[in-house]
């Protein structure tokens, strides 16, 4: 482990800590609500449900379909292939989800990592256990954008997934190897060329199924970049996860 590794772990784990013990005192309060929570989790069920799920979505990219057509794909997806085969995103980027996110990636809120991993989890634990990929590997940041975080967002939304579905996450095999600028800033073309090339496999990944996770995914570029990184490394099948999928 290298030192920068080293301090990135003990910010997370201190974090944690603090966090932890302050649940350890006090029972689960819906983070939405302000309520005592009646799940084992930051939410209550009300709260829960009132949630933007992302219930009738193209199938390869999660794109949102209008709810009342028998389509699976989106015209984009129709239109051109990704190198991932799937995708699933639990929710629309919307309230309350979107304030979730930012305040997990700006201001270091933990908790909300725990909270919407163990949601990504519930939602596939339904599927049956040979349907669901081997390995999970989080979409890497660049070690200097990792650096100024002191976390990276999807290995921290990872690690709930992987404990409950008991899937072994990878968050060192494979980098983001040079840095990117943030993608919300650019347009479509520019963001498929700040991407390409970003992503590099550093040890061999002898697995067929993989789960690329990541916070958001907009445009699906960056997910896609990495599926086509992952796939000419020896990967056959790629679905993406994400919390939220942003129009
Ligand atoms: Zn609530
Ligand atoms: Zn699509």
């Amino acid at each position: 482990m290298t030192l920068e590794q080293f301090k990135n772990q003990w910010f997370v784990t201190s974090t944690y800590f603090r966090q932890s013990a302050r649940s350890c005192l006090y029972p689960p309060t819906c983070a939405m609500c302000g309520c005592a929570s009646d799940t084992q989790l930051d939410l209550c069920t009300e709260c829960h449900d009132a949630l933007p799920h992302n219930s009738s979505a193209c199938s390869q990219c999660a794109l949102p379909l209008d709810g009342t057509s028998d389509k699976t794909l989106c015209g984009q997806c129709l239109n051109s292939t990704h190198s991932f085969d799937k995708t699933f995103s639990l929710f629309q980027y919307s309230n309350p989800i979107d304030h979730f996110i930012q305040s997990l990636k700006f201001n270091g809120k933990l908790r909300f990592a725990n909270l919407l991993g163990n949601l990504l989890a519930d939602a596939l634990s339904d599927r049956p256990p040979e349907s669901l990929p081997e390995l999970i590997i989080p979409v890497p940041l660049h070690s200097s954008r990792q650096r100024e975080r002191g976390f990276n967002q999807a290995v921290e939304i990872a690690r709930p997934v992987s404990r409950a579905l008991n899937i072994p996450l990878n968050y060192s095999g494979c980098i983001r190897s040079r840095p990117t600028i943030a993608q919300s800033t650019l347009n479509k073309s520019e963001r498929r060329s700040n991407i390409r090339g970003a992503f590099a496999v550093k040890r061999k990944i002898n697995i067929k199924n993989v789960a690329i996770l990541d916070d958001v995914i907009t445009t699906g570029q960056t997910v896609n970049e990495l599926a086509r990184t992952l796939k000419q490394h020896g990967v056959q099948n790629i679905e993406a996860w994400s919390i939220a999928r942003a129009e």
